[in-house]
């Protein structure tokens, strides 16, 4: 359903500026950020479409696309956008809202883009950075698709591009209090 933001209460634009930060009704449909965008081609919307739809309250239509998931966060658009837009931001908040009010995508890219952004998370929570070939492993594992990328691995490991064993980072602990610190902040958003 089509709300214009600018002639009646559109609370789903509202809610997309208040967690980006940035005010989507700037953006004047220029197109700047998909030229820069590397992945927009597998976008279903690119992401001046997207501002769009959040500017009309196209809310379930923005929220079930697979856009968000397949942003980088590189900010090559926001660096070339006219009207200094944060979209990396605004993606980051739509990929929230997508969560949290159970409207994400359902497709196997997505599923597989999310379970590797749980795994990276995992991994920083419990070593304090990227332990790559175990990443490598968990990911194959909880996709089902055990020899995905294997052919890499021995010319990766000579080229020391991923290691056998991993090292603990000195302030491991900080970073799970960090983890436990925004596990609490997010649970008191919530209410
Ligand atoms: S570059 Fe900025 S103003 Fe242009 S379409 Fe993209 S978000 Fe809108
Ligand atoms: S931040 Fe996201 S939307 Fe912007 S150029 Fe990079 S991948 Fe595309």
């Amino acid at each position: 359903m089509i709300r214009l933001g600018y002639l009646e209460k559109n609370t789903f634009l509202e809610a997309v500026n208040k967690k980006s930060g940035a005010n989507v009704l700037n953006c004047y449909q220029c197109g700047k950020c998909v030229s820069t965008c590397p992945v927009s081609s597998y976008m279903d919307y690119p992401p001046r479409v997207i501002m769009q739809m959040i500017k009309l309250g196209m809310k379930e239509e923005a929220l079930k696309a697979n856009s968000m998931w397949f942003c980088l966060t590189c900010s090559a658009c926001s660096g070339r956008c006219p009207r200094e837009i944060d979209i990396p931001a605004v993606m980051e908040a739509i990929r929230h809202i997508a969560i949290e009010e159970n409207y994400v995508n359902k497709t196997k890219k997505v599923k597989e883009i999310r379970t590797f952004h749980n795994i990276f998370l995992d991994m920083v929570k419990r070593y304090g950075r990227n332990y790559e070939l175990r990443m490598m492993a968990e990911f194959n594992i909880r996709t089902r698709n055990l020899f995905k990328d294997m052919h890499l691995a021995p010319k990766a490991l000579l080229k020391g591009k991923i290691t056998i064993g991993h090292e603990h980072v000195k302030r491991g602990k900080a970073i799970r209090k960090m983890y436990a610190m925004a596990d609490k902040l997010e649970k008191s958003q919530k209410g």
